[in-house]
């Protein structure tokens, strides 16, 4: 059976799994992303990582690379990335590490890998046309139709966190534009929403809270609380059922930590997706991601598939 391996490289953690060709997680090892000393020793990090996850196993076929930021699958490429790992962007991602390891390697956006893993051995296995939408940090999805990734002319594609919304009108968004659900419903986005209002409640509790916290004070009751995670699920929701008026997928999976919060979340975001979507879309499932940490690794090892000699 064909052995490769996906990686997952994050601002973070990097992960490295091997893979078996019926999508059979065997091993799996995490390393901190050496984010500030620069692509040469994330780069190490990562390769290092696939020489763990190999050794003892059979031989390795080929590796498949999910990474942060926007990639270009066809040249290799980091095209943009934040600040998350230091000068990260024009990275030759494909180049460096197949040269490191002498094997055919994939590359693409983590998000994409994420939805790749999903289709093949999670939520929307079975489904050839799959929106996935990853809510954490920020707002990042992957469109997959006839089980190829939409990718788009310059690899953009799947930013959906970049989609204007009523509800952030005005409220300037990390990628630098202003309006952007992003600024309303990722998971930095509320927690500085609930801080601020319960602050001028003077309701803060002691401690700065994080989103788990607010999670658990909207399931206790806590009216801001409430409010504010319902708001930012709507809000995504409304931009969601948009997004499926415009795909038409079969299914469509949400994962991310802020997907952990809690079923006031999901309530408030399955009530903005049915009131923007078409009535032939109404059926659509909508549901939780079910792999985890595991989606971009799987995701990242099926690319590689794709490229094994
Ligand atoms: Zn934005």
């Amino acid at each position: 059976m064909t052995l490769v391996v996906g990686v997952d490289i994050g601002g973070t953690k990097t992960s490295a799994g091997l893979v078996d060709s019926s999508g059979t997680l065997l091993a799996v090892r995490t390393q901190p992303t050496p984010a500030a000393q620069g692509p040469a020793a994330v780069l190490d990090t990562a390769v290092g990582l696939v020489g763990e996850v190999a050794s003892g196993a059979g031989e390795i076929t080929a590796v498949g690379v999910g990474s942060a930021g926007v990639v270009d699958p066809r040249r290799g490429v980091i095209v943009s990335a934040t600040d998350a790992i230091t000068g990260w962007a024009g990275t030759d991602l494909r180049g460096e590490v197949s040269r490191r390891l002498g094997l055919p390697v994939a590359v693409d956006n983590d998000v994409h890998a994420h939805a790749l893993g999903e289709q093949w051995r999670g939520a929307a296995a079975g489904y050839a046309d799959v929106l996935l939408v990853a809510v954490g940090t920020g707002i990042g999805a992957s469109v997959v139709l006839g089980g190829r990734v939409l990718r788009g002319a310059h690899s953009v594609a799947g930013h959906a966190g970049h989609v204007p919304a009523v509800a952030a009108a005005g409220r300037p968004c990390p990628c630098g534009g202003h309006g952007h659900v992003e600024a309303v419903a990722s998971g930095p986005a509320m927690l500085a929403e609930y801080r601020g209002r319960a602050a001028a409640a003077v309701l803060e509790p002691s401690g700065a809270p994080g989103l788990a916290d607010v999670a658990r004070l909207a399931a206790e009751g806590d009216r801001i609380a409430v409010s504010v995670l319902t708001g930012g699920a709507a809000a995504l929701g409304s931009t969601i059922g948009g997004l499926m008026n415009v795909i038409d997928p079969e299914v469509v999976v949400v994962g991310g930590g802020v997907a952990a919060c809690g079923e006031l979340w999901w309530q408030a975001l399955r009530e903005g997706i049915a009131a923007e979507v078409l009535p032939a879309l109404r059926e659509v499932p909508v549901g939780p991601a079910a792999l985890g940490g595991d989606a971009a690794l799987l995701g990242a090892a099926r690319m590689a598939l794709e490229v094994a000699g």
